[in-house]
């Protein structure tokens, strides 16, 4: 299940308000017409029907693919996540499951690589794998500003 709030914005330019359909969870094996979306970039962004100013929300937003096994979290808070959360997530899928070591980027375009990654190859194996899935993001992005 995938997770929406409707919520009205105000556009920065032209004081214009507009109601934003902001996710805070996307499940692409539930709902498989968002992973086009989500790598679109145009997710949880305020875009204005009057002037196009465009504004990207920083909400936290997670990715969840369930037949190939990954989380990927834009997560923009310092919160670490919950014991309960994962002591749940242990209980009901198995010790050391995918959902209780999500790929946690602070990032939205690693957010959008990671899942672009992911997607391709499969999720990381390890946590080493992992690590270096992260390095590989950060050199790409570093690469692409320049
Ligand atoms: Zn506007």
């Amino acid at each position: 299940m995938s997770m929406i709030n409707k919520e009205n914005f105000t556009c920065p330019n032209c004081k214009h308000v507009q109601k934003c359909t902001i996710y805070s969870s996307m499940n692409v094996t539930a709902d498989p017409e968002l992973k086009e979306f989500f790598l679109s970039n145009k997710w949880n962004t305020f875009s204005c029907e009057e002037c196009d100013t465009v504004v990207p929300f920083t909400d936290n937003m997670m990715y969840h693919d369930m037949t190939k096994k990954f989380v990927v979290w834009y997560k923009t808070d310092d919160e670490e996540i919950s014991k309960e959360l994962v002591q749940m997530f242990n209980r009901s899928l198995g010790e050391g499951n995918y959902m209780s070591n999500p790929i946690i980027v602070s990032e939205r375009f690693h957010a959008l690589f990671m899942v672009a990654l992911c997607d391709k190859n499969g999720a990381p194996k390890s946590e080493e794998e992992k690590n270096h899935y992260l390095k590989y993001i950060k050199i790409l992005c570093n690469s692409e500003q320049k």
